[in-house]
């Protein structure tokens, strides 16, 4: 079953409210579609969120590199010969959103062809995964208040922090509100986005102690080599990699060097390829991994719900799949549900993330 054209469809939706971290600020998703055609009729589908301010990709760049770069190499190619095709993107640098949708929609298809749900063919652990759910800069009685809410509307028991900011007091003031207001059943977590040193980092850690906290991603520059591994080496929670460690290359130099001793998956970013390569890595390794969120759509969501299911370490902990519910809308034609704080795969061929034609008309920019 050959490749026979790849389709990069440029959309935009806007968000209810603009969501705020350290490294950057977003009011709509201008998003890319990646469709790739094959010559039996066969399409796969993904979702490609590009982050200009941590990566560096745009909804431009990834158009431009998958319709003018990859596509005239990888049309001709069999859809199941992944590897030739993953030859010819490690070819360029960098642009990992654009190779991992790439990825991510040749598996939708294989698994459309196969008649065969992607989770399954990944691996097929489990069929749902507990969510985790995102906390963005507000003053921390607004914090908790969300928190509050998305427990009681969704049933969700886990909470990342979104950290980073100055003076480290509004942060530390947020992890004991949330704490207090939350009660110790419920896991919280940090993640700030490279917007502290790791010095300052290690003085959050001293002054939230004792809150249960438990993990820490992302605290500082990765290289800031010195002080990042002096603070890996003395922080009593794992200290996570994201941003730092988007390919399977850059998660052995950071493991391995001592800059982290955790890894954050993003399908959005590795696709399933890649994020199996790292999966392998960290459990080898010994080293947690979390499922990340891009600020995924509903598409982009089921693809982490998917690879995240599939196996026993990524299931383990809860996945960040609730951002879409910062959206208005979604091209998704069947939405998401979290029921009891748990996303389910979807029992159907391919990824599950079956298209509504006529919110891609609405949305797409490109005509
Ligand atoms: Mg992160």
């Amino acid at each position: 079953m050959k490749i026979q054209r790849i389709e990069a469809i440029p959309y935009a939706i806007p968000y209810h409210h603009p969501l705020k971290f350290a490294s950057g600020e977003v009011h709509t998703a201008d998003h890319v579609l990646i469709r790739v055609h094959t010559d039996e009729g066969v399409v796969g589908e993904a979702d490609a969120p590009p982050r200009p301010y941590t990566y560096g990709e745009t909804q431009t760049s990834i158009k431009t590199i998958v319709e003018e770069v990859f596509a005239p190499q990888i049309v001709g190619l069999d859809v199941f010969d992944r590897e030739k095709v993953h030859a010819v993107m490690h070819r360029t640098i960098h642009n990992q959103v654009a190779k991992g949708a790439v990825d991510i929609a040749l598996w939708d298809a294989a698994g459309k062809a196969l008649g065969t749900p992607v989770h399954k063919m990944l691996g097929g652990w489990t069929d749902s995964m507990r969510v985790s759910h995102m906390l963005g800069f507000k003053p921390a009685q607004e914090l908790l208040d969300e928190a509050l809410r998305f427990g009681q509307e969704h049933g969700i028991t886990t909470f990342k922090l979104k950290v980073g900011r100055r003076p480290l007091s509004l942060d530390i003031e947020a992890c004991h509100v949330l704490r207090e207001g939350l009660g110790e059943d419920v896991e919280l977590y940090l993640d700030a986005n490279r917007g502290w040193t790791a010095n300052e980092a290690m003085e959050v850690l001293r002054r939230t102690e004792g809150l249960g906290l438990s993990l820490l991603e992302e605290p500082c520059d990765a290289k800031e080599a010195m002080s990042r591994r002096r603070l890996v080496e003395h922080s009593p929670i794992p200290v996570v990699g994201d941003e730092s460690v988007p390919t399977a290359g850059d998660v052995s130099r950071e493991l391995l060097s001592g800059g982290c001793n955790a890894i954050c998956i993003k399908t959005a970013r590795s696709g399933f390829t890649e994020a199996t390569e790292i999966l392998g890595l960290c459990t080898g390794l010994g080293v947690d991994v979390t499922m990340g969120n891009q600020i995924d759509t509903q598409v982009g969501s089921l693809a982490t719900v998917t690879f995240g299911a599939a196996h026993q370490a990524t299931s383990r902990r809860a996945g960040e799949l609730s951002n879409f519910l910062d959206m208005s809308d979604d091209l998704l034609a069947e939405p998401i549900t979290i029921q009891d704080g748990r996303i389910s795969v979807r029992d159907e061929p391919g990824v599950g993330a079956g298209i509504d034609e006529a919110k891609l008309e609405r949305y797409r920019t490109d005509r």
